[in-house]
């Protein structure tokens, strides 16, 4: 199943057509996408009745799509998660998942323009995966039962602001729309393979970044386990997982967006975003 925010709206999406999911269920899920996850098991299983030939389908409208997962109470970020971006950033492999938070307001769409502050603004293309189910002291092997699905990410990171007063990852990587999210959000059986899949970002048309999801330190399952040993999950909350090698502040020189630039991250099986630097 994929689930779009079609202009605030929940919508089904199959192949090139979307379906409004409040008006299709008579009201039952949505119209808020964040609803939807909170009856994550139900809205699945009506999904899967809804005919492909229902009444009420409509051309996607791909200037409409908006991040899927808007407005999550929490948002997990993974640092140093993929062992070559360790290695690049002169940084040990960590023996626990090294978590910083993205502030829920610094999200935004699959196309959305990205304000660039500064000379040190960096992209990081990452897998982020939703909370469907919530997750309190879950095992490993339970993990994937909790995710509602995977969407595309781009933790943007204001390097400058990071490493400011020290360190401060969580801000820093929380400029106004420095968490670009879609194009929609794919549930795990979608995929071919949800722990392995290609990823990588481009720079106008060059690629910057080129990798696979298995090459995770901390895969999703074992993320989900981690975290919530600490504090609860809630459905909708958003986790970035992490980033691979080729970011630009590891580059010799050192390179960072700029305004004018397009930046396009993409997920084998799920999509492409395409943000807009100004
Ligand atoms: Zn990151």
């Amino acid at each position: 199943m994929k689930l779009a925010n079609l202009a605030g709206r929940a919508a089904l999406v199959v192949d090139d057509r979307t379906l409004d999911i409040a008006t299709a269920s008579d009201g039952r899920f949505g119209p808020d996408p964040m609803d939807c996850y909170e009856q994550w098991d139900d809205l699945v299983a009506w999904a899967s009745t809804v005919p492909a030939d229902a009444d009420g389908f409509v051309a996607l409208d791909e200037a409409a799509l908006a991040n899927p997962a808007p407005r999550p109470r929490q948002v997990f970020a993974i640092g140093l998660n993929y062992r070559k971006h360790a290695e690049e950033s002169g940084m040990a492999i960590p023996s626990v998942p090294a978590t910083f938070t993205k502030y829920p307001a610094s999200l935004g769409g699959p196309h959305d323009d990205v304000p660039i502050v500064g000379d040190a603004v960096d992209w990081e293309v990452e897998l982020v995966a939703v909370v469907g189910r919530a997750a309190d002291r879950v095992a490993e092997a339970d993990g994937w039962s909790h995710i509602a699905g995977l969407t595309v990410g781009q933790d943007i990171s204001d390097r400058t602001l990071q490493f400011a007063a020290g360190m401060q990852f969580s801000l820093g990587k929380s400029r106004r729309g420095y968490g670009p999210m879609g194009p929609w959000l794919v549930t795990p059986d979608e995929v071919p393979d949800p722990d392995d899949l290609a990823l990588g970002c481009s720079v106008d048309g060059e690629t910057v970044q080129d990798d696979r999801t298995s090459d995770l330190i901390f895969g999703i399952p074992q993320l989900v386990a981690e975290l919530s040993s600490v504090l609860p999950l809630l459905p909708g909350d958003v986790i970035f997982t992490g980033t691979p090698a080729g970011v630009g502040m590891a580059r010799q020189p050192p390179r960072a967006l700029a305004p004018g630039q397009v930046l396009e991250t993409w997920i084998e099986g799920i999509g492409t975003i395409r943000n807009r630097c100004v």
